[in-house]
């Protein structure tokens, strides 16, 4: 037996002719940048996520540079966020030339460590970046808290987490805005790049709009600086196919994370703490162990493929040194960077290999 990580053929074998079909489609009607199919997803992702407006654009990273932009930060704004998260979520502070105020991950939950987000807040801040890291809602009724008490913008990055909920409600309408990728591994994925948001101010849907398309709302009258961010309607017509498909997807996850949850009992392996308000999607499946190289050496030698998400936390990585931080500076967030491995987690996955890798797991010793 030989597990992947993700095997994201698995899932396109399943509705290959739907899609080849939907394909010729969108190229006999011309519809090649944003129209029709992109405008369809549109609605059915809002729906999806009972959200008042969804806009596409071309990837989850311009998302979330699309946010700031119509959120209105500018350069020196500072924007808070948490140190362990895929670095994109900074990258779209760093595009708009605010800085990043990175905060811890709590140790349990592994998610943005609310409790130590007020100490960060200084007269700067504009606004809190919370991540749904893996797949689990972060808490975001602590996070809309604090804004609400200093005024703040609430970004959702929802990345890894279309379809989770926080205390019943879907992700990515609980704060201003929400950042969606459906960058082809995410759970909702793309045949290529793309990637959207959710708003639930009207006037936020018109300005992203505008921004996404060259700043323009009248062909060829550049308002304001804008951008190239539209999505394909290829990859509309494909997303609005596999959304209808993505709860049952993302059912299947919840059934293999809860085995892994409850059969993998090895107490070399810590698992993510989930509070009972958050009905995760898992988008990974992360624990962690105190030796991971060996951890993962045994695995690959049992058939078992892991990645590791993420193992530089973004406050150490060399793009952001000029921030100054040091080793030892948010000790939650390194030591999930230098201990995390990801077990097989797709929705394709047989019954069989879940039983492989946890009968693998328990092995180890
Ligand atoms: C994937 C991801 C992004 C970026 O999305 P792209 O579509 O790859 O640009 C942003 N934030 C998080 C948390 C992600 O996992």
């Amino acid at each position: 037996m030989n597990i992947p990580c993700l095997d994201i053929q698995r899932q396109y074998r399943l509705i290959k002719s739907e899609v080849l079909a939907k394909t010729e489609e969108v190229f006999d009607s011309n519809a090649f940048s944003g129209g029709p199919y992109v405008e369809q997803f549109e609605k059915d992702f809002a729906a999806f996520c009972e959200s008042e407006f969804a806009l596409g654009c071309n990837n989850g990273t311009t998302a979330l540079h699309l946010a700031l932009l119509a959120l209105g930060i500018q350069a020196g704004d500072e924007i808070i966020l948490p140190a362990n998260t895929f670095i994109a979520t900074a990258w779209a502070i760093s595009y708009v030339g605010a800085i990043p105020v990175f905060v811890d991950n709590d140790a349990s939950t592994w998610e943005i460590d609310v409790n130590q987000i007020e100490a960060k807040i200084t007269s700067k801040t504009k606004a809190i970046m919370g991540v749904h890291l893996y797949g689990q809602p972060f808490d975001v009724d602590a996070v809309l808290a604090l804004a609400k008490k200093y005024n703040l913008f609430v970004v959702e990055d929802a990345a890894q987490a279309q379809g989770a909920r926080y205390k019943g409600k879907p992700v990515g309408t609980l704060g201003d805005v929400g950042c969606f990728s459906f960058y082809p591994g995410k759970n909702l994925g793309a045949y290529g790049e793309a990637g959207g948001l959710t708003v639930r101010k009207e006037s936020y849907a018109q300005h992203i709009k505008s921004l996404r398309n060259h700043g323009m709302v009248q062909r060829y009258y550049h308002d304001e600086i804008g951008y190239n961010y539209r999505m394909d309607g290829l990859q509309g017509a494909i997303l609005s196919i596999k959304l209808k498909y993505l709860s049952a997807w993302n059912a299947r996850r919840k059934e293999i994370a809860h085995r892994y949850q409850t059969q993998i009992t090895n107490p070399l392996i810590t698992m993510q703490a989930k509070p009972e308000w958050a009905d995760s999607v898992y988008h990974l499946f992360v624990v962690t162990t105190q030796d991971r190289e060996r951890f993962s050496a045994y695995l690959a030698e049992h058939g078992v493929q892991v990645g590791y998400h993420y193992p530089v936390p973004c406050h150490l990585q060399k793009a952001y040194q000029y921030l100054g931080h040091q080793v030892g500076d948010f000790p939650h967030a390194e030591y999930l960077a230098s201990h995390c491995v990801s077990l097989p987690m797709f929705a394709e996955l047989t019954d069989e290999e879940v039983d492989h890798v946890i009968h693998v797991v328990n092995q180890y010793a």
